[in-house]
């Protein structure tokens, strides 16, 4: 998790990011330490992740919840979802500091917010938390298929991963088949597999990179894909780069060794710094699908379950990533602009449009 540089005060972070309400929530008697963020509701509710980590300072917390809250304000704009953004993170070790009572502790924060703020599981969490703090609130998705909830997300995100690519496709090659094409995935985990599955049905070639030897063995032995060590995927000439482990795997050191001609993965935070990597990648010719833009399944997800779970919204949903990415694509072209500033742009428009609507009657 990025560390944070800042010395600046509570409040001129607050400013700096937009954020609209923060909540510091402590619980002596259970331990919890948790920061809840709240970015923008002009869509609706602020839905993001409960990510628990052991931050090594309170102030890395509080800057990745309120960097990780305004993505999601954006992530929800682009998508077309009536939802706000917003995060949380509880402060602490999943391994050795999670407990029943930690987490419904957390659900009564989530339940003083009357709404304002919903969950799901993120990094350090998972489906049965979020039945600890559904048991204190109903203001939590991502609870088991067994009790009602939307089930494992990573099958729709390699969807919107998958029509992102095809996007892309269609803006240099004319049309969106991917047969003969050459995809590198990098880190075939939940996401990465399901777009390797994706990618292979319809006859592309696949590098498939992981550091977990064993798994990329399985992986690329059951679909047919090559595998790839993961110290020589930016040397292989490959048309498309689709990063599906960490973040910021695209920076200055990578984009001078890039072959690719597109880039678009499931990832969280891809370029390590928005503003120049964007740019970077637009002079040399690399067409980025941003990561919010695409990645955006897991969220869709969440969104289907509040408004009653349905498969077929979901995929539906999903499947509007294409168009999505076609907009983004055509801004940056039309305005010669990065493509992470156009989507950035069209999110901001959205809720400035939604924000005047809802400020008359
Ligand atoms: P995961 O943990 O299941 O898979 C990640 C995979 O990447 C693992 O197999 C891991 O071994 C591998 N990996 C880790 N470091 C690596 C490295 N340096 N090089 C190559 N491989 C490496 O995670 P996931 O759920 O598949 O998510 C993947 C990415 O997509 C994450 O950044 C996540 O935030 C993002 N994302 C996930 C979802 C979702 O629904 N799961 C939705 C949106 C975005």
């Amino acid at each position: 998790m990025p560390n944070s540089n800042s010395n600046e005060s509570i409040f001129s972070q607050l400013e700096a990011f937009g954020h609209k309400k923060v909540v510091f929530c402590s619980d002596p008697d259970t331990g919890l330490k948790a920061i809840i963020a709240i970015h923008d509701t002009t869509l609706g509710p602020a839905l993001g992740g409960t990510r628990m980590w052991a931050y090594k300072t309170e102030a890395d917390a509080l800057h990745d919840v309120l960097r990780l809250s305004k993505g999601m304000t954006y992530k929800a704009a682009i998508t077309g979802l009536n939802l706000g953004g917003g995060k949380a993170v509880i402060i602490g070790d999943s391994h050795r500091n999670k407990s029943e009572a930690l987490l419904r502790k957390f659900g009564r924060f989530i339940k003083n917010l009357n709404g304002e703020f919903i969950t799901a599981e993120d990094v350090g969490t998972n489906p049965r938390d979020m039945e600890y703090i559904r048991m204190e609130t109903q203001y939590v998705t991502g609870v088991p298929e067994s009790i009602g909830g939307s089930g494992d997300p990573a099958p729709i995100a390699a969807l919107g991963v998958f029509m992102g690519i095809k996007a892309c496709i269609k803006e240099l090659y004319g049309n969106d088949n991917l047969a003969g094409r050459s995809v590198i995935v990098q880190g075939i985990g939940h996401v990465g597999e399901n777009l390797v599955k994706l990618l292979r049905d319809e006859n592309a070639k696949v590098y498939a990179s992981d550091i977990n030897e064993d798994r990329l063995g399985q992986v690329a032995k059951k679909y047919g894909a090559e595998a790839a060590s993961n110290n020589i995927i930016f040397d292989i000439d490959a048309d498309i780069y689709a990063p599906c482990a960490l973040g910021a795997t695209i920076n200055t050191q990578t984009i001078k060794k890039l072959k690719c001609a597109i880039i678009a993965g499931s990832a969280n935070n891809q370029l390590e710094d928005e503003a120049v990597h964007g740019q970077m990648l637009l002079d040399k010719g690399i067409l980025y699908a941003p990561d919010y833009v695409i990645n955006a399944g897991g969220l869709i997800n969440c969104y289907s379950e509040l408004m009653g779970f349905s498969k077929k919204r979901s995929l539906q949903l999903t499947e509007n990533i294409y168009e999505a990415t076609r907009n983004v694509l055509k801004l940056s072209k039309a305005e010669s602009i990065s493509t992470i500033e156009a989507a950035n742009k069209i999110a901001e428009k959205r809720i400035d449009d939604i924000k005047k609507v809802k400020s008359t009657y």
